[in-house]
């Protein structure tokens, strides 16, 4: 079995359609980790999407902190201004059938064939694991030798052997792709990136691969048309630099 795994796709149909082109006979199931909508200008096209693949492909996906904060689960108090301005345009975006189905949403740790799927964090689905001594502190909330996680838009993670954590690399710039092996002696904690608002340094949309059967994890980084991205929310009236991160991936 091959699993596409998606994180924080941010209501960018743009870089959806292109990951989902790139990754088209890559694998078999999706798994989404959460942050549908938030950010972009396309909420209702990216939720359709997943209720799409959720009724024709058996895909799981599990809610975001921006899934709630959109349909009222959370509050926004916390988020900074640009945010806070996404999350009021989105729940006015959506229709109610959306609203509704970001409501019901699983949350995450979300058992799939012997791994784990967390939004943010095992311990809790709003944390963030960035640091080797962030990952350190999950070491003992891990309850499969593989956990796929998101929330930072950084794509790479973390593994453990023995005493040690170390941190996972994301596909370097001139690369499109990199394969890492699962081995059955460590731990890890792999983040795909960000497909719809990467923070990584790199603007490319990012997503991952994983073939359960060979026990490989590949991670992807994919070109697409982030100046239409832009425009697009622009012209929703979302701010403005939320439209222009996605030109230099920060
Ligand atoms: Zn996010």
């Amino acid at each position: 079995m091959r699993y596409l795994i998606l994180s924080d796709i941010h209501a960018n149909h743009e870089a959806l359609s292109a990951v989902l082109k790139h990754a088209r006979g890559r694998y078999d199931k999706t798994l989404c980790l959460g942050d549908l909508v938030g950010y972009g200008s396309d909420p209702n096209e990216v939720v359709e999407w997943a209720r799409e693949i959720i009724e024709t492909d058996g895909a799981q996906v599990i809610r975001g902190n921006h899934d709630k904060a959109c349909c009222g689960l959370d509050s926004i108090d916390d988020y900074n201004p640009a945010a806070q301005a996404s999350s009021i345009w989105t729940a006015e975006a959506l229709s109610d059938d959306n609203l509704e189905f970001l409501t019901v949403l699983d949350k995450g740790p979300l058992e799939v064939a012997g791994f784990d799927l967390v939004h943010g964090a095992p311990s809790d689905e709003d944390e963030y694991i960035i640091t080797t001594t962030d990952a350190e502190e999950m070491r003992s909330h891990l309850r499969t030798g593989l956990t796929f996680f998101g929330h930072t838009h950084l794509q790479g993670g973390f593994f453990f052997r023995r005493a040690a954590v170390k941190p996972i690399e994301k596909v370097p710039m001139k690369w499109e792709e990199l394969t890492i092996s699962i081995d059955d002696h460590s731990s890890f904690l792999i983040n795909p990136g960000s497909v719809g608002q990467p923070r990584d340094g790199d603007w490319r949309a990012a997503y991952a691969v994983y073939e359960a059967n060979d026990k490989l994890v590949t991670y992807y980084r994919v070109e697409y048309d982030a100046q239409e991205a832009r425009r697009r929310m622009r012209e929703a009236g979302l701010p403005l630099i939320l439209g222009d991160r996605l030109l230099v991936g920060k």
